[in-house]
């Protein structure tokens, strides 16, 4: 007792407000994990007071209920709740985790067909990552998610296609052509979540940004007049391809996958002898951003990001979108 008295002589020399016992305040939240979105309650411990809830779409509740139901809305959900007795102020921080499962990504369908699981050259072929059930006699394909989801890319890469040890990507089609929105028109169906590649073919880019479709492609631009593909004439073996997905959920995260699937040859051997290589191919390299264009044996073609990377068949292709050769490659020309 007597310490008491020393104890409380000594809070009033500090200048706190007494003897009382510290409030206790404490907030949780019910359930704090779930497939978001879901309902869940705010519980307080404290005594009579008032209680304002500041959730984080910016709504604030002042209240005397030491209770709130509010919508777990959000992947990473917190909400800070502030007690008053009108002397005290005390708060507290809930969380909530939504526990929604990341998309799973399943093969993509070729051409509709369920069973079909290669690529021809240059065939016009359908790659749709759409959900497909299993069957008794075929697997499940596409992307598989409770949530809504898109398409962020889709590439089609083959080990033989390379420059400075990084794929040079098939070209992608998107018919009818939208900017961002991957679907495709095949067998006159518009498929969502898809898209058509030509396999091995890469051309350059026409002056819409898009590649030059080897066929009649809405919304890309069809050049008869010239020849367009940077591989023109070249042999290939079969190799085995890699087709890439990436997706994005509607919480902003992104899940890729990679499959590989074989891609059959194309005539790379006649009776007169074996046709030009890839390693034969004569194409030019420029940075899209830059004004220069390169040999595609020009050691500055290294330094150009892939992602970057424009490529053309002919020198005059390159002029004619403004490009100055090199001085390096072209040097003694
Ligand atoms: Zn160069």
């Amino acid at each position: 007792m007597r310490s008491a008295c020393v104890c409380c002589a000594a809070l009033l020399v500090l200048g706190l407000s007494g003897c009382e016992r510290p409030i206790a305040f404490d907030a949780r939240i019910e359930p704090s994990l779930g497939h978001v979105p879901y309902a869940a309650t705010i519980l307080c411990r404290a005594p009579r007071g008032e209680y304002t809830y500041a959730l984080p779409d910016g709504q604030v509740v002042t209240t005397a209920d030491a209770e709130l139901s509010v919508t777990v809305d959000r992947l990473q959900w917190s909400a800070e709740i502030r007690w008053t007795n009108g002397e005290q102020v005390r708060t507290d921080t809930v969380v909530a985790t939504g526990s929604n499962a990341r998309p799973t990504l399943f093969r993509p369908r070729i051409n509709g067909i369920p069973s079909r699981w290669f690529l021809s050259p240059f065939e016009r072929t359908l790659i749709d990552a759409s959900y497909h059930e299993a069957t008794v006699s075929t697997d499940v394909s596409g992307v598989l998610c409770d949530d809504a989801w898109h398409l962020v890319d889709v590439r089609l890469t083959c080990p033989l296609k390379t420059l400075c040890g990084s794929p040079i990507p098939d070209s992608i089609f998107c018919p009818p052509r939208e900017d961002g929105v991957w679907h495709a028109l095949y067998d006159a169906i518009l498929c969502e979540n898809a898209c058509i590649v030509y396999p091995l073919y890469t051309a350059e880019l026409a002056a819409n940004g898009a590649p030059y479709a080897p066929r009649p492609e809405e919304g890309y631009v069809h050049s008869t007049s010239r020849v367009r593909e940077i591989y023109d004439g070249i042999g290939f073996p079969s190799q085995e391809a890699t087709i890439e997905i990436v997706v994005e959920d509607e919480w902003g995260r992104r899940t890729s996958a990679v499959f590989k699937i074989p891609l059959h040859a194309t005539v790379y051997s006649t009776l007169d002898g074996p046709v030009p290589g890839p390693d034969d191919a004569v194409f030019y390299v420029a940075d899209r951003r830059g004004v220069v264009y390169h040999r595609r044996t020009c050691d500055l073609v290294c330094s150009i990001a892939p992602s970057s990377r424009a490529y053309y068949c002919a020198q005059q292709h390159a002029e004619d979108a403004g490009l100055t050769p090199c001085s390096v490659c072209f040097g003694s020309d």
